[in-house]
């Protein structure tokens, strides 16, 4: 039990004499504040040179009766329970009953491990493996463990060793058990008579006693643990775990705990040379040495002790100061460690941070799950969400009024071509404007490296939060060569691809992203597509695909992407789902069909969407058999793919007055048919580029999907919104979100607002891969946008692509107010967003 935070001290602060009066205060001042913010409920004593300088107890034993602590309340240990243990067994020693460097099995002969030293369990060196997961799987479900039952599984089950005996230091609670259990076997006394006999009864601590589930009375003056969510206590106190003493289970008051380390100074309980070893680090097999001793973690030697205990309900602390005989102790109930922290802090005369909350109240909250829209208040402290629920203001603190509009989590833009211009325009009001705070790049094959990503957010920090996809087309590229990739890669190339994909993976890429349409990655062939998508599945990664064709082969393009799911084993997302054949309008439901088919055999097949009948892509792509130059080609693109009345040329570098015509209209300019326009324009595109290597020569908006299958995909109940938005063109880039909100939620009713948000939150993190944001609750990231449901809509169009979203009130990124009454704040707190391991 007690896995205590295994905080390692910090030797390298510098400790300076303090100023008596400066520590008091400063302990007053932050635990006050602690506990006037709901985030501390317990006790505290500070002493220099054996006097008590502060001690004061904040709250109450038990949520239930609100019956005040005192400095007298015992708390449960956890952790700092080991001290205690290494005591008895030094008493043991001094009385000649045992020796440290006995062999463990002299006393637990059932043990299944050979030499294993006494010492090597109270240092934390022995190997062997924690006893929950052992007892996890073993137990039955009533059963409370005690330390015989763990030793009779370990027995029987003989879980091998972590690592062997004495090469290394791992915190372990099962060293601790087993301590106790040879107290008990060699003194044959109880763990609990014993220690009073020859500890808390000598040195007069009478609020200490050892306390399991299994004793029949509770004491007075016992604390209960609890957990603090959404405003609400609920018990968090022992558990069927708790009938096992040594790793924990003693309990004691902060004034019985100063007792205990006066009597350390002394020769009360053992003497002077056998206390000295308590406070030595530990020497390993390689002759190393790591700073925890007997039950103690070695800040540093001869200066500073310290030993932090969390289990359940408790949160404590103990700080020794030897060279300047100072002391402080904290002992807490509750799941907050802010005091622990607190206390640290004040122990390393280093400044006290107590993150600052905010509330946010009087809101419709949309958590971001799909439930409906309820009343509540958000509390933030930090970049994290604190607490939901009917919440009143601490005294002093900021209260921000929702003036009754939606709260929802920020959106999560599943693909999004903005991060390229983020260093250039890091306030991102393209994304902001429309609620967006975390953006999903490397999209449609082609990626950055994680670490340029991270080195750019560092030296020009962003308003968003970023997480990217590694590009099939872009390691193709760095292995085949831009100028090769007119074919499928050869054995040994992929082999290169996959190395570098594996390590992009590890540095946290979400997956493999793939553009198959497009000419770096079309001549790609099936069987490449999955090798890569194995070694993205090893590594817990996704895959999300620009597939094959979204026009005459797109039945094949699907079946691919179905297939890769099939074979590689891996979750696999469709971008921006849609149906570009003239011919094919109106069977989105036989696709979605198809795709509902593929995941009823277990294929965690999505898709994202964005809500536009226009793409924005080159006019390369209307030649779905690469035919550029024949005329045939041409035609059927006019005929099938695309509406050359409703598309528009964006950009068009070899002649820039076509830029904003129509393909009709520059037809007409050129006295030619479309289809001959067509051909001029990638002809003249390719010339120009060649001229210009690096360039895209042109851009377009082209019209080529009814609103009904939109309407039929952004439906689907697997389909998450996304922007595919880039800065410069398609409006997209600054509507996406707010259309869906407006356009066909509100105006066209076609999901609940509820089902919306949650496309754009929850089900968007789900699909990529994003770990604890989405969702309002607590302990996700407060990642949150403010927006009145009656007044939010999109103005970005083709004539004005920039024109900003209304509706949107308020945008907080981790917590940090980045947009405001549609201007960016100039606040950067934006983050590079890690892949999380994908559960099996
Ligand atoms: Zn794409």
């Amino acid at each position: 039990m007690k896995p205590i935070t295994v905080f390692l001290l910090f030797a390298t602060i510098a400790i300076t004499s303090l100023a008596q009066n400066g520590s008091v205060k400063e302990i007053d001042s932050a635990f006050t504040q602690l506990y006037k913010t709901n985030r501390f409920n317990g006790t505290v004593l500070y002493a220099e040179k054996g006097k008590v300088l502060y001690k004061k107890a904040f709250g109450v034993t038990d949520y239930r009766t609100n019956q005040s602590l005192t400095t007298q309340s015992s708390f449960n240990l956890a952790s700092v329970t080991k001290q205690f243990i290494c005591m008895c067994i030094m008493k043991l020693q001094e009385k000649g009953q045992l020796q440290f460097d006995d062999d463990v099995k002299k006393y637990i002969p059932e043990l299944p491990y050979d030499n294993i030293s006494v010492r090597n369990l109270m240092t934390h060196t022995s190997g062997i493996p924690e006893y929950f997961d052992v007892f996890t799987r073993y137990r039955g479900s009533l059963d409370t463990l005690t330390n015989e039952m763990m030793i009779q599984q370990f027995a029987q089950y003989k879980p091998a060793l972590d690592f062997a005996t004495g090469t290394k230091w791992n915190y372990c609670n099962t060293n601790y058990v087993l301590l106790a259990s040879i107290i008990e076997r060699v003194s044959k006394e109880s763990i609990k008579d014993f220690i009073h006999k020859h500890i808390t009864g000598p040195l007069g601590m009478n609020d200490t006693y050892v306390y399991t589930d299994i004793m029949p009375s509770v004491p007075a003056n016992h604390v209960y643990g609890f957990s603090e969510g959404n405003g609400k206590r609920v018990l968090n106190d022992l558990t069927n775990l708790d009938g096992v003493v040594g790793d924990g289970n003693l309990y004691s008051s902060v004034e019985d705990l100063f007792k205990w380390d006066q009597s350390l100074y002394t020769e009360k309980l053992v003497n002077k040379a056998t206390l000295e070893q308590a406070f030595k680090p530990v020497h390993l097999k390689n002759n190393s040495t790591y700073p925890y001793g007997f039950g103690w973690f070695i800040d540093k030697e001869n200066e500073r002790y310290t030993h932090t205990g969390g289990w359940a309900g408790f949160r404590n602390i103990i700080c020794r100061d030897v060279k300047n005989k100072r002391t402080l102790i904290v002992l807490s109930s509750g799941d907050n460690t802010l005091g622990v922290q607190a206390a640290k802090a004040i122990f390393h005369n280093s400044a006290v941070n107590i993150p600052v909350t905010f509330l946010i109240s009087n809101i419709k909250l949309i958590d971001g799950t799909g439930v409906p829209a309820r009343n509540a208040s958000v509390r933030i402290e930090d970049n994290t969400i604190l607490a939901v629920g009917d919440l009143k203001p601490f005294e002093g603190e900021q209260v921000i009024d929702g003036n009754g509009k939606v709260l929802a989590p920020g959106f999560i833009d599943t693909h999004s071509h903005l991060e390229g211009s983020l260093s250039k325009y890091p306030e991102a009001i393209a994304a902001l404007n429309q609620g967006i705070t975390t953006i999903v790049a490397g999209q449609d094959g082609e990626s950055d490296p994680v670490d340029s990503i991270k080195a750019e957010l560092e030296r020009v920090p962003a308003a968003i939060n970023v997480a990217t996809y590694t590009g099939h087309t872009t390691i193709r590229e760095m292995v085949m060569g831009a100028d090769n990739l007119g074919r499928p890669a050869t054995a040994a190339e992929l082999e290169k691809m996959k190395i570098l994909l594996k390590a992009e993976l590890q540095k946290g890429s979400l997956g493999l992203s793939s553009g198959l349409e497009y000419e770096g990655a079309f001549y790609s062939n099936r069987d490449e597509i999955i090798q890569l998508a194995k070694t993205t599945a090893e590594q817990k990664g996704r895959y999300i695909s620009h597939i094959r064709s979204e026009d005459i082969t797109m039945a094949d393009a699907v079946d691919e992407i179905i297939n890769i799911g099939r074979e590689a084993k891996l979750p696999v997302q469709i971008s921006h789902i849609k149906i570009a054949l003239k011919d094919d309008w109106g069977t989105a439901s036989d696709l979605l069909a198809q795709l509902q088919n593929a995941r009823a055999q277990g294929i965690d097949i999505t898709a994202d969407c964005y809500p536009y009948e226009f793409w924005n892509s080159t006019l390369r792509v209307l030649f779905p058999k690469k035919d550029f130059t024949s005329i045939d080609g041409a035609n059927f693109a006019v005929d099938h793919l695309f509406d050359p009345e409703g598309s528009v040329l964006v950009r068009f570098a070899a002649d820039t007055t076509y830029k904003g015509k129509t393909i009709a209209a520059v037809a007409k300019l050129r006295n030619e048919t479309p289809a001959q326009t067509l051909m001029y324009l990638i002809a003249a595109s390719a010339a120009y580029e060649k001229l210009h290597p690096g360039v895209d020569a042109e851009t377009v908006m082209g019209k080529s999907m009814s609103d009904d299958d939109v309407s039929k995909f952004l439906s689907w109940q697997h389909t998450n919104i996304c922007s595919d938005g880039a800065l410069g063109g398609h409006p997209r880039a600054y509507g996406a979100f707010t259309r869906v909100l407006g356009k066909y939620v509100r105006d066209k009713k076609i999901m609940s607002l509820e089902i919306a948000i949650n496309k754009m939150t929850a089900l968007s993190a789900e699909h990529v891969g994003i770990k604890d944001r989405g969702i309002i609750a607590a302990g996700y990231y407060a990642d949150l946008v403010l927006f009145d449901p009656a007044t939010v809509k999109d103005n970005a169009s083709i004539d004005s692509p920039k024109a900003l979203s209304d509706g949107i009130l308020k945008v907080w990124v981790n917590g940090i107010l980045v947009y405001d009454n549609k201007q960016s704040t100039q606040k950067f707190p934006g983050e590079f967003i890690e892949r999380v391991q994908r559960e099996e």
